[in-house]
């Protein structure tokens, strides 16, 4: 029962938590498990072999750790860094500014990037940096790959091109949260160093798991890293995968239950098809925005991200109205806008298990009430450039093939 009940389904579209699959709720509704038992080990094994395909690592070892996006930030970065080490951050929109506020009460040193709210990454002033950084300084680049605020996803690729360019030997840390499993990520390709990411973005789960992995770099780096760390050090971890038990503490065993039917749903729809998937419902979703007469605050088609679409409303409405309105009148969630684009902005989140129809039932929701706060869209018009695009380019479902 929901806590304030309404008839049907909820549309979920803020840009995390997502839905979770039926089969996911139903692998998770299971008694605890004694987890000293040979079976959550063995469990444990085939998932941290598997979760390495979400990265595209062969290297990586990853951890998965009773924590959210937040604690997978202070993993990578307690592990890898010492106190007054110096990163370079990329401020861009309200996670990264989050994880510059942890990163300073961490007391590195965080030399900051700005770009306005809207734009990526400022790549330029990075590659001016690491030209005058002939002493390599520098310890470690903090990228978030998608800014879930904004809606902005940065090139990666090209931030590892700088650093080969100016042999920069300089950590490459990801926040990957709203990426991941959604968007095209590379972790060995892209020589990132710790990938992280949470387990209610993309991968459609609950809150409470944070996916870090870490390449051997990186590990190495662990070994002479001296940020304080307890629950998050990796080394304890790393001994219990020696001695095969896997868990320095208890594990969720729901939540690893949770994940192999996240991964089997995955895997069966292919990881190319999912990301491909995300690519279709980002685009509709804005041909819908530009039918409705309405700006993406993303200002350049380079930065659009396909997991959300952060909408700019004109001067006279406020946002925050339309996500009001849409739970209230509709059933329907859509994200704030955070900080400093509140009130200025709505986000709709379209990432994980999620199809076709439910994005067009989504528009559709955005267009009345945006009719309802007193702005002149034809109904329709935003689902129809959408319905169009999509009928034009839906594939079978490959399971249906
Ligand atoms: N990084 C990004 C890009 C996010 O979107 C979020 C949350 O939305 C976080 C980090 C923080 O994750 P959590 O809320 O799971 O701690």
């Amino acid at each position: 029962m929901d806590y304030v009940y309404a008839p049907g389904k909820n549309h979920l579209f803020v840009p995390g938590p997502v839905n979770i699959p039926d089969p996911v709720i139903r692998a998770m509704n299971r008694n605890n498990e004694d987890y000293r038992s040979p079976a959550v080990p063995a469990l444990t094994k085939v998932l941290l072999e598997d979760i390495k395909k979400i990265f595209k690592t062969t290297s990586g070892t990853p951890f998965l750790i009773p924590t959210t996006g937040t604690g997978a930030w202070e993993s990578a970065l307690t592990n890898t860094l010492s106190p007054g080490d110096r990163i370079v951050s990329f401020l861009i929109g309200q996670f990264s500014l989050l994880w510059i506020d942890q990163q300073q009460r961490l007391k590195f040193n965080v030399d900051v990037i700005e770009s306005d709210w809207g734009q990526g990454a400022n790549l330029d002033v990075l590659a001016d940096k690491l030209a005058e950084d002939k002493s390599h300084t520098i310890r470690a680049i903090c990228i978030v790959h998608n800014e879930t605020a904004t809606g902005v996803t940065n090139d990666l690729a090209a931030v590892r091109k700088l650093l080969d360019d100016y042999r920069h030997p300089a950590l490459l840390l990801v926040d990957g949260v709203s990426s991941i499993c959604a968007l095209d990520f590379r972790m060995d390709e892209w020589g990132i160093d710790v990938s992280l990411t949470g387990s209610q973005k993309a991968l459609s789960m609950p809150t409470g798991m944070g996916i870090v992995c870490a390449s051997p770099k990186a590990l190495e780096a662990s070994k002479t890293a001296k940020s304080v760390k307890v629950f998050f050090d990796w080394n304890d971890y790393l001994k219990f995968y020696k001695l095969g038990t896997y868990w320095p503490y208890t594990p969720s065993i729901q939540l690893l239950y949770g994940l192999r039917a996240a991964l089997d749903l995955i895997f069966e729809e292919g990881l190319d098809n999912v990301i491909r998937r995300h690519g279709r419902l980002g685009k509709a979703t804005r041909l819908a925005v530009e039918a409705w007469g309405l700006k993406n605050c993303t200002q350049k088609e380079e930065w659009f991200s396909d997991t959300v679409t952060a909408v700019v409303v004109p001067p006279y409405i406020d946002s925050s109205e339309i996500v009001r309105r849409a739970w209230k009148r509709y059933n329907l969630s859509l994200g704030l806008g955070l900080n400093k684009v509140a009130g200025k902005v709505f986000r709709i989140g379209h990432l994980g298990n999620l199809n076709e129809l439910q994005l067009l039932g989504c528009l559709s929701g955005v267009e009345m009430v945006l009719k309802d706060v007193g702005y002149p869209v034809k109904l329709g018009s935003g689902v129809a450039a959408a319905a169009a695009f999509l009928q034009n380019n839906t594939p079978l479902i490959p399971s249906r093939i």
